[in-house]
């Protein structure tokens, strides 16, 4: 039994390393995938450099193909590339944090201000204020009123005869005096950008000093979007990008291209005309959404978590063969991350889900790195038999680990316990786990 598995291992691992040509027909896929999803051409060219120097002669993950591996790759960067999870908004050390919405005409300006506002009441107990200052689109006053009273926010508006300037100043110390800590500013937008518009939009923010510019982009402009999202920035200097109408078919390149151009962070995207339809920014989900490649990511990850289940299924014949020791604790230890922790991989066990004992085993991450310490100031000997650990010993491996005697015997007691608890379920019936090698 265990020799066929070692055999079927052996021969996945010679699947060794990723060759040019694997790269080549891949990123040719790639390549059009992007521009396909509307990524800027010279984003493209400088993601597939990166992508292909990276991937060429990287490791093969055992049970997927090299075109898989490079695909898995892809995604990582265009993952990386679009930034971590950034969806906090600022808060200013004085109140009020003012924010202000900047963008085309039909972005969604006035529609995203709405639903900022419901998320700051709702999510995190702010009183926001509205500020009405788009005083040339008619009606777009009116379109924020109606807004606030739907969401029963406080909106302020002085008409369209007094400057957005005006607007701005007078609304801030409303919110001053009636100790209301968000201020949102819907400005106003054109159909092009105008150096009339930016100038009113840099004094604005030269009277308002506000903590975020929000620059509000349509994800179906796609190209367009980036020149748009550029110049804003240089103008404005945004610190954050709102990505609306996703809910539309667009694959979103848009995304990808205004990070890499502006370096600015996506912090939320538009999904829906109605209120509650705003959400933080996914990188990893708008990477497979531009790649256009979901079932290929899907079967990936089953690949992936096919390469957990053989770990797995390793660690289980360890422990048939009551062989577990140290060194496969530290192994565990270090694998930890990508696959959690020994009682997760023990409930993969088809009829151990439920085993007694099975929260004993549990290991808090924090107490990782010490126990990693402790093991690692044992000698090899000592790793393999955990019996000879005697309190001289224990003692050696306390002061090499700077850790205090007890927690380094509370240590070797949790490992005894387990793998007690693990000899007793090794006696008990063992069939469940049979389908798991392939028999
Ligand atoms: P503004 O000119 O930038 O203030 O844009 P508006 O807020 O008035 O929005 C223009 C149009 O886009 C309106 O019809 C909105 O309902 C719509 N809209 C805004 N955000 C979204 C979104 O995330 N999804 C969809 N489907 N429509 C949106
Ligand atoms: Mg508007």
């Amino acid at each position: 039994l265990s020799e066929r598995l070692q055999n079927a291992m052996a021969k996945l691992r010679k699947k060794g390393k990723i060759s040019e040509a694997d790269v080549k027909e891949m990123m040719r896929e790639v390549r059009l995938a992007l521009l396909e999803a509307d990524v800027n051409f010279k984003v493209v060219k400088d993601f597939v450099k990166t992508v292909s120097d990276r991937a060429v002669g990287a490791e093969v993950l055992e049970s997927l193909s090299p075109a898989q591996q490079v695909i898995k790759i892809v995604n990582e960067e265009l993952t990386a590339l679009m930034g971590g999870e950034q969806s906090q908004i600022a808060v200013a050390p004085k109140s009020p944090t003012v924010i202000m919405m900047v963008g085309l005409q039909g972005a969604g300006k006035t529609t995203t201000a709405g639903k900022l506002a419901l998320l700051l009441k709702k999510k995190q107990n702010r009183k926001p204020l509205l500020v009405a200052a788009d005083i040339y689109r008619p009606a777009a006053i009116q379109q924020l009123e109606t807004l606030g009273k739907q969401l029963d926010i406080p909106v302020f508006s002085l008409g369209d005869q007094v400057s957005p300037v005006e607007i701005a100043k007078q609304a801030i110390q409303k919110a001053k005096d009636e100790h209301l800590d968000y201020v949102l500013i819907d400005t106003a937008g054109r159909l092009h950008i105008d150096e009339t518009l930016m100038t009113e939009l840099r004094d604005v923010k030269e009277v308002s000093n506000p903590s975020e510019i929000f620059l509000v982009v349509d994800a179906m402009t796609g190209q367009d979007a980036v020149t748009v999202a550029d110049s804003f920035n240089e103008q404005l200097d945004v610190t954050g990008v709102i990505l609306t109408k996703l809910d539309g078919d667009t694959r979103g390149g848009a995304a990808l291209s205004i990070r890499a151009v502006t370096g600015k962070p996506i912090k939320f995207t538009g999904q829906g005309e109605k209120l509650e339809d705003l959400e933080p920014f996914y990188p990893d989900r708008m990477a497979s959404r531009i790649l256009g490649m979901g079932d290929m990511l899907t079967l990936i990850e089953k690949a992936q978590q096919d390469f957990d289940e053989k770990k797995a299924a390793e660690m289980t014949q360890k422990l048939k063969e009551n062989s577990f020791d140290f060194n496969d604790f530290i192994e565990q230890m270090d694998q930890l991350q990508n696959m959690g922790p020994l009682e997760d991989i023990l409930k993969m066990i088809p009829g151990m889900s439920n085993a007694p004992g099975l929260d004993q085993m549990k290991i808090d991450p924090k107490d990782m790195g010490r126990m990693k310490a402790i093991v690692l100031s044992m000698t090899p000997q000592e790793r393999e038999n955990p019996d000879m650990l005697s309190q001289s010993r224990r003692r050696r491996i306390a002061r090499g680990s700077a850790r205090p005697i007890a927690e380094v015997n509370r240590m070797i007691k949790q490992f005894n316990e387990s793998k007690k608890m693990m000899s007793k379920m090794n006696k008990g019936n063992f069939e469940g786990m049979d389908g798991l090698f392939g028999n």
